[in-house]
């Protein structure tokens, strides 16, 4: 019998975390995020010193993090109705239509479908997609049940523990979510088995590491509308260097991406390889990284002194 967990934290010591290497080169060497501490209530979030990428070690279960989404963020104020998220899906929509020539009946699967926002938008007659959501909350089942879209409930991993029931797929959308997964080798892995001959995998992220900052970095660390969460809610951020390498590993080889240096999206477009083909790939330098992170946090300093330090989470929430 588990007694009810109240809130993140607490949750989180509960699930018992396990440490995980890269999860691109699969080295366990990396350093810290400098000053990550001061904006996550002292939980690190790390740079491997062999690829650049920037991951947090110490994670939770997939089904533990998935049911943190479902239950605590979607029920806390989150929702993909936003006009932020429904902007930025808008641009997706567009790219993805604009590179692949059309969605018009392409099979599409929305992994991490939210509350079917985005199959929504592309099922409309402009579009003409044929949808299919997997989505760990029932909430969010429920509302796409509502919409009358096709959908499974679980984690991507249930998904394939249950024989995969959507069947083949022309194009896989993993769009804001494999941040927020516990493995994106596993979340790739599901969607290189789901696609038919000549698919494509679209991923969009929000992370553009190494691109100039837009924003304070206590947005982008401390979880502006969620306060004090647990760091591995949001477990990997991407430049479009390790974004490469990421795909790479999965055997993917990436045919489009958009004008990330200027936009708040980064968006690749990637086919499926042979697993036995080795994909070229560079990541960043850790020391690159880590002098991002510090321009960051000394501008945000600069500009918001009263949001950064000890008092972070109080000051974020009144951001
Ligand atoms: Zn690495």
């Amino acid at each position: 019998m588990v007694a009810p967990i109240p809130t993140g934290l607490t949750r989180m010591q509960h699930a018992d975390p396990k440490d995980f290497p890269c999860d691109i080169c699969g080295t366990t060497d990396a350093v810290e995020v400098p000053h990550v501490r001061e904006y996550t209530g002292g939980q690190p979030i790390h740079i491997c010193t062999r690829c650049g990428f920037v991951y947090v070690k110490a994670r939770r279960s997939a089904a533990a993090i998935a049911d943190e989404w479902s239950e605590r963020i979607y029920g806390s104020g989150y929702t993909a109705l936003l006009p932020a998220v429904r902007a930025r899906l808008t641009f997706v929509a567009a790219f993805m239509a604009e590179q692949l020539g059309g969605l018009r009946s392409k099979r599409v699967c929305d992994i991490g479908a939210g509350e079917g926002v985005f199959l929504d938008m592309i099922r409309q007659p402009e579009y003409g997609a044929e949808v299919y959501g997997i989505e760990p909350s029932p909430r969010n089942c429920a509302r796409m049940a509502g919409l009358g879209i096709a959908y499974f409930t679980g984690t991507i991993e249930e998904y394939e523990e249950r024989g995969a029931p959507g069947g083949l797929f022309d194009i896989a959308v993993i769009a804001w979510t494999m941040e927020n997964c516990q493995s994106p080798r596993a979340m790739l892995a599901a969607a290189h088995r789901m696609l038919k001959p000549g698919g494509h995998v679209v991923v969009a992220t929000g992370s553009r590491i190494l691109v100039p900052f837009k924003k304070p970095l206590h947005y982008y660390l401390g979880g502006r509308y969620l306060g004090n969460r647990p760091a591995d809610d949001h477990a990997f951020r991407w430049s479009a260097q390790t974004l490469q390498a990421q795909l790479a590993v999965a055997h993917f080889t990436v045919q489009h991406a958009n004008r990330y240096i200027d936009h708040d999206t980064l968006c690749m477009i990637a086919s499926p390889r042979d697993p036995r083909e080795k994909i070229p790939w560079t990541g960043d330098d850790y020391r690159a990284v880590q002098h991002f992170f510090e321009r960051w946090h000394a501008e945000t300093n600069a500009y918001y002194p009263e949001s950064v330090g000890d008092a972070a989470p109080r000051v974020v929430q009144a951001v």
